[in-house]
């Protein structure tokens, strides 16, 4: 007799489930020039993904993104584990990420005992970078070196901004040089990073296609460019209360 093999499980063979959405989703590889955006990081998606079936629906997920631990514990927060939500805490539209300071809605890292929300992406942010226009490693900082002093505030050195003492920067000791994490850490004065993408595609089985540089620059753009709809959202959302947050946090200032 013929054995034959169930033919079951080559319906719908390509399909997945994530608990971050009610649709089904398929395997894709996200081409560079379609500008992308991951549903659970916002950050620019280039490379092995997973796409909802629904042709009218846009959600999609980095393979890293539809994999990450539902729980981690980080480095910045050592007293407890934080838990992934798959949208902001408390069914508000938005929160805002303790490394960075700024808004997301999408995947978040959160410890609810001390309200520490941080993005998937500043949590996965590498322990060091380079970057072309200074001659040192920046290692990463989970507080600004002038945390608990007084007398001394932070500026970053790219955009000399002063960064709130609890947000983490990217630091070079021997020159006393630091920037924020995101907006200012990649250096932006490339024409072109060209050479940089063809290389991608041998890496691609990693799941993980961008190099810490073109991470935090696809981070920066990202969240740039969603800043304005989630301000929106936000200001929709929270206007009873917007006056007294900003009474109650004063040195939330630096939105954008
Ligand atoms: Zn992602
Ligand atoms: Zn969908
Ligand atoms: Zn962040
Ligand atoms: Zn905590
Ligand atoms: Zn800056
Ligand atoms: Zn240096």
């Amino acid at each position: 007799m013929a054995s034959r093999k169930p033919k079951v499980k080559s319906i719908n063979r390509q399909s997945v489930r994530h608990p971050s959405h009610s649709h089904p989703l398929r395997v894709f590889k996200a081409k560079e020039d379609d500008e992308n955006v991951c549903s659970g990081c916002e950050l620019e998606l280039i490379g092995q993904a997973f796409k909802c079936t629904k042709s009218e629906c846009d959600y999609l997920l980095h393979k890293s993104c539809f994999d990450l631990p539902g729980e981690t514990h980080h480095k910045s927060h050592q007293d407890h584990p934080l838990t992934l939500l798959l949208s902001p805490p408390n069914d508000e539209s938005v929160y805002t990420c303790n490394a960075c300071d700024q808004y997301g809605s999408g995947f978040v890292y959160h410890c609810s005992n001390c309200k520490y929300n941080l993005h998937v992406g500043c949590a996965s942010l590498p322990e060091a970078i380079e970057r072309e226009d200074h001659e040192h490693p920046l290692i990463l900082l989970y507080s600004t070196p002038s945390k608990g002093r007084e007398d001394t505030i932070f500026t970053c050195s790219t955009c000399e901004d002063t960064i709130p003492e609890d947000l983490w920067v990217y630091y070079c000791k021997d020159c006393d040089y630091g920037t924020y994490v995101n907006s200012c850490a990649a250096y932006e004065d490339q024409e072109s990073n060209g050479e940089e993408e063809e290389e991608e595609d041998e890496e691609e089985d990693e799941g993980e296609a961008s190099s810490p540089a073109s991470r935090i620059k696809s981070l920066m753009k990202a969240q740039d460019e969603m800043a304005a709809m989630k301000l929106e959202a936000r200001i929709m959302n929270d206007a009873r209360n917007a006056a007294l947050d900003l009474w109650d946090q004063p040195k939330r200032r630096y939105y954008w």
